[in-house]
C-alpha cells in the first residue's frame, strides 16, 4: 500500500496560488513540525487567496525513531523524486513528490538535526530559468532569515530537485537545531512562512522587506550547498568545537578538537580558508570522515543586492 503523507490545509474563497510547506523531511529536526502546525491553525480564516497545504512531518518513519532517516537508511532529501513500490523512504520520497507537483510555490523548512547546528538561512538553486530564480530570490529574501544562499542547481535527489525539474519556485530554511526545540526557531519559522504568503498575496498584511543586515551569498559552483562534505574529522571520538555558530573565522583556525575516550590522541580540524561557520557539529559523539563544521567562503561571491 501506498504510503500517505498526512497534511493540513487551508482553502480561501478567492483563487490564488497553491502553495506547499514541509518539513520533517528529516525525522529529528524538531521546530518546522511545531511551526507548521501553529501556522496551520493562524492561518485558518486568514487566508485571503489561494491554497496552502502543510505537512508538518513528511517522514513519519524516520520521526517514530527520532532520527534522521528511516531504519532503511536513505536520506530522504537524496532519494527524490523516489519510488511508489521502493522501500518506505523510497515510497515517502514519491509521496512527496506528487505533493511537490500539485503547488505553484514550495517552501521545506529544516534545521541541523540532533547533530548539526545551522546558521539561520533561506536557501535556492541557481536555477537556468530567470523567471524561476527571480521568484526563488524573492522567497528567500522576505523570509527574513540572516543568511540567503543559492547554490548550484545541479544537484539531484532533493526536494528542491524535484520542484527544480518542473520549473516550480521553490527554497528550503535551515534554523539551528541540536536536539532541543527553539521557541525562537518556531517563531522565525511562523514569521517567515506568514510574510512569504503576503508577499505573493495570499494573506492581507503589510510585507516586511528583508532586514539591511541580511547577507546574500550566490556561489554557482559544482557542490555548493552541500553541506556533508565540508571539513570532515579524521578520526571517530569525542568531538568539541572551538568556535561558536556564526562565528567568523581565519584561514586554518581550529574549527574543534576529536579526541579518543581516554583523550590520549587528539586531532584538530582546521579551516580550509577564511569564513562565516554556518555548520557545526555540536554533538559530542562523532563518526570519522563526517563533517565537523561548514565554512562559507569570505570571498564567495557576494549575489547584486
Ligand atoms: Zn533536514
Amino acid at each position: 500500500m501506498a504510503i500517505e503523507l498526512q497534511s493540513l490545509e487551508v482553502v480561501a474563497s478567492a483563487p490564488g496560488p497553491r502553495v506547499l510547506l514541509t518539513g520533517g523531511v528529516h525525522g529529528d529536526e524538531w521546530e518546522p513540525m511545531a511551526a507548521l502546525r501553529r501556522l496551520h491553525g493562524v492561518l485558518s480564516g486568514r487566508l485571503a487567496r489561494g491554497r496552502v497545504r502543510l505537512i508538518p512531518c513528511v517522514n513519519e518513519a524516520a520521526f517514530a525513531l527520532g532520527a534522521r532517516t528511516a531504519h532503511d537508511g536513505l536520506d530522504l532529501a537524496r532519494t527524490c523524486p523516489g519510488n511508489l513500490t521502493g522501500s518506505v523512504t523510497e515510497q515517502t520520497a514519491w509521496a512527496l513528490s506528487q505533493q511537490i507537483a500539485d503547488c505553484d510555490y514550495y517552501c521545506d523548512l529544516h534545521t541541523g538535526g540532533t547533530r548539526l547546528q545551522v546558521w539561520p538561512l533561506a536557501g535556492y538553486m541557481l536555477h537556468p530559468e530567470p523567471r524561476v530564480l527571480e521568484a526563488q530570490r524573492r522567497m528567500a529574501r522576505v523570509f527574513g532569515l540572516p543568511l540567503v544562499w543559492g547554490t548550484d542547481h545541479r544537484l539531484n535527489g532533493r526536494s528542491l530537485s524535484v520542484a527544480r525539474d518542473q520549473q516550480i519556485p521553490a527554497i528550503y530554511c535551515e534554523y539551528l537545531g541540536g536536539g532541543g526545540l527553539s521557541e525562537a526557531g518556531v517563531q522565525a519559522y511562523l514569521r517567515g512562512c506568514l510574510n512569504l504568503l503576503a508577499d505573493l498575496g495570499m494573506v492581507d498584511q503589510p510585507v516586511v522587506e528583508p532586514p539591511a543586515e541580511q547577507r546574500v551569498v550566490e556561489d554557482p559552483r559544482p557542490s555548493a550547498g552541500h553541506m556533508q562534505i565540508n571539513h570532515p574529522t579524521p578520526m571517530a571520538g569525542f568531538f568539541e568545537p572551538r568556535v561558536r555558530l556564526g562565528e567568523w573565522v581565519s584561514r586554518n583556525a581550529v574549527l574543534g578538537e576529536v579526541c579518543d575516550i581516554t583523550g590520549r590522541r587528539t586531532e584538530t580540524v582546521c579551516a580550509r580558508y577564511a569564513g562565516q561557520v554556518i555548520v557545526l557539529h555540536t554533538y559530542a559523539r562523532i563518526e570519522a570522515d563526517t563533517s565537523v563544521a561548514v565554512v562559507l567562503e569570505e570571498k564567495a561571491a557576494e549575489a547584486a543586492q
